[in-house]
Formats: C-alpha cells, structure tokens, sequence
C-alpha cells in the first residue's frame, strides 16, 4: 500500500513535526560531512513553502551516561542548518518543556524551530529509543502533522518516529523516505527482469537475511567479497587462510541447492599472504595454497560479473568485491561499479554504510539510480523486512 507523501499534505499554517537524519560525522564539535543536513533541504523548504511551520529534530549519535550529552549537543548542527537552509532556525536547548512550548506558540507561517537531540531522552529510561509512550504523545502533540524523513532509523520503532505517528492523526515520508520506499521498496516488491544482486562484504553471517531474500527473488545472485570463501570452502575448494565461516557451511550448501544455479561464484581472487595493503598475486579458485589469503575477486571474475550484468534490467548491490580501504584490492569494487555505470535504462541501487563509503570514495555514487542513506535501515529493507519507521505512517 502506499504510503503519503509530504506533497499529499494540507501543510497550510500547520505546525509539521519533520523527523530527520541530522546524525552527522562530528570530530571535536566541528561537523566533518554535512551530506545528512543538505539531503534534508528539500523536505523542510517544501513545508515552509507551502505555509508550513517546520518543527525539525533528529538524534544525533546515542546518549548513555551525562558525559555524552556534550557530543551529542545538536547546537553546532542547527547553526549549519540555518546556514544551509538560509533562513532563521531557533534553536532550543531542550526536548521538552516551557521554552519549547513557548517558541512554537510564536511561530509564524514559514517559521523554523529545532530542538535539542532526541536521544537526550535516552539519558534517563531510554526513553526515546524505547519509544517510550509518554513521550511519543508528548512529542505529537506539540504539531499538528508528522513527517519523517530519517531512513537511518526507520528499521526501529523510536518514539521520534512510530510514537509521534502512532499519536497523531496525519503522518507522510518526507522526499529522502520517499525515494527509498521508490526504490528499494520498489526492488524488493516489483522488480523489472532481469534482476541480478550483487553481495558481498565481510561475512555471511550479516546478511543471511539478505541473501535469502535474494535467492527468491532476483535471477542471478553474484557473490564476492569475504563471504565469497565460505561459499567456495562449501563446495570443496581450498580457500587458504581467507575469511571463512565454518558455522556457516550448511547454510551456503542450502542456499546453493535453493538457488539453483541463480548464485555465480567467483573463479579467481586476489590473494596475499598477510592482510595488508601489499600487491597481489591472482589465483584461480581451486589454486589457492594454504597459506593464501583472498583479498578480492580477480580479473576473470570481474569479467564474468560484467557480462551477468549486461542484460540487468534491476540491480542491487549490498558488500563491496573485495578490501576496498586498501588501493591493491579496490581493482574488484571499481570493476563492479564501472561496469554498473555503464549499464542502460537499468534501476541500479547500492545500499549498506561500507558499500556506499566504496562507491563515493571510487567516485562512482552519481552513476547509480539510487545511493540509500541507511546502513542497516538498508539491509533490513532489502531483507524485505517491514520497517516500523515506514509503516507508521498514513496511507494515501
Ligand atoms: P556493508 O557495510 O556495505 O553492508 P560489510 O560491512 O558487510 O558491507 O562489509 C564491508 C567490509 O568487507 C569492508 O570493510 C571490506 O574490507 C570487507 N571485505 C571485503 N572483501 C573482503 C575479503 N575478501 N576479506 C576480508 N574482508 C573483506
Ligand atoms: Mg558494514
């Protein structure tokens, strides 16, 4: 079913509560990647376009004990946020409370308030990743729509999000929601064939969900990166001193004989003999010496992944090829996201926080269809697991 949009609201002299990801990069209270602040723009000028007042917060890192109040300190996000929006924001120091109350009884049409990180109220009773009930009303009734616009935490059922919606009557996906519910939602629901996935990473054990969920669906399933080897160890070869889960033998001989030939093994790697950033020697699968270590897949399998991706009409991608972070394995990664930027009139979706590190640092993000924001929101959306942060809101 579809879910509202904030362009399906009635925004008219409305006080809007806009949940967003402003959990930015800080090092020493000076923000070191603003991408979270700017993606969340569009959202909020639309409101107060449209006669709205924005009433806008986010959480901003987790807040255990007082001594993680000072980094969590959402002051230095919303001057960057007044900056970049270009308009007034007032800040208020608190997640409750009079002060509060009072600035958003004063707001004018086109107005900005923002309030303190969300997760201040975790300090005592975690009561907002609990999503704690009080709280949730206490937040809804301060608006009178809700939108959410945070896809970062929409895999978890936060009083900043499913508590305000679950106690207010009208709530929408802000623009950056709605363009992951377009696509991964749409990927995982209704995807145009040929439909080939692409995983890979660090261990099978963090993405049995999605690599089941992939055997369903999709046509071909290409698999490198570290669970390439406890794959390859599944059918026999020797795979060296390379990643491995022995626990997880079984389950790869199961999905093997579920896919039926839908999964394509790499037939050679980049080996080395330590993990460190030293050139490689590329062996054929079944050359591995025990003292080889797989750091990517190699040439002849990057050429085998390119031509499965040809004919790609939807492709997702979740794990990078090979250990990008150092210059002698990236060859893999690139490879694959070369070989997606070439592709035409294909959906093309890479999601998973290391994935999408490779793709920007390779220089690659504006070649796909679709860079999604959340790291694990990502991945259990692949799954194909219903997120509360979606789910919560109204339908159209
Ligand atoms: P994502 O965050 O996109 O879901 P993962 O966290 O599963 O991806 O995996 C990313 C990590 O996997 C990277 O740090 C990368 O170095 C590592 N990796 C990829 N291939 C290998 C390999 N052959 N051996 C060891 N680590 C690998
Ligand atoms: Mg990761």
């Amino acid at each position: 079913m579809a879910k509202k949009v904030v362009s399906d609201l009635n925004l008219k002299g409305k006080k809007v509560l806009i949940r967003v990801d402003f959990n930015v990069p800080m090092k020493d209270g000076v923000i070191t990647d603003d991408t979270r602040i700017r993606a969340a723009l569009p959202t909020v000028k639309y409101v107060l376009d449209n006669g709205g007042k924005a009433i806008v917060f986010s959480h901003l890192g987790r807040i255990k004990k007082a001594e993680d109040l000072a980094k969590g300190d959402m002051t230095p996000v919303a001057h960057h946020f007044e900056e970049l929006l270009g308009h007034k924001v007032v800040f208020v120091n608190a997640t409750r409370g009079k002060e509060l109350e009072d600035a958003i009884a004063k707001m004018q049409e086109g107005d900005v308030v923002m309030f303190q990180n969300t997760r201040y109220e975790d300090l005592e009773g975690k009561k907002e990743s609990s999503n704690d009930p009080e709280l949730g009303a206490y937040w809804a009734s301060l608006g009178d729509v809700f939108v959410n616009d945070a896809f970062g935490t929409a895999h978890r059922a936060h009083a900043s999000n499913v508590g305000i919606a679950s106690h207010i009557k009208e709530s929408a996906a802000g623009f950056l929601l709605e363009k992951e519910i377009k696509f991964i939602g749409g990927a995982v629901d209704n995807p145009v064939h040929p439909y080939v996935a692409i995983l890979g990473g660090a261990k099978v054990s963090d993405k049995i969900g999605v690599i089941s969920e992939l055997v369903k669906k999709a046509d071909k399933i290409l698999i490198g990166g570290g669970m390439m080897f406890t794959f390859l160890k599944a059918l026999g070869h020797n795979i060296g001193k390379s990643l491995c889960e022995d626990d997880k033998l079984d389950l790869a001989k199961e999905l093997l004989k579920e896919a039926d030939g839908k999964i394509v093994l790499p037939v050679d790697t980049v080996c080395a003999k330590e993990f460190a950033d030293v050139s490689g020697e590329v062996k054929d699968v079944n050359a591995m010496a025990s003292d080889d270590m797989g750091l990517d897949i190699g040439p002849k399998t990057l050429e085998l992944f390119t031509n499965e991706l040809k004919s790609a009409k939807t492709v997702v991608w979740n794990g990078p090829m090979g250990v990008f972070e150092m210059k002698n394995f990236e060859a893999g990664t690139l490879g694959v996201c070369e070989a997606i930027a070439h592709l035409d009139g294909a959906t093309t979706i890479v999601g998973g926080g290391d994935s999408v590190a490779a793709v920007e640092k390779l220089g690659y993000a504006e070649k796909f269809s679709h860079v999604s924001t959340g790291g694990g929101a990502s991945l259990e959306y692949l799954e194909g697991k219903a997120l509360p942060g979606i789910t919560c809101l109204s339908e159209k």
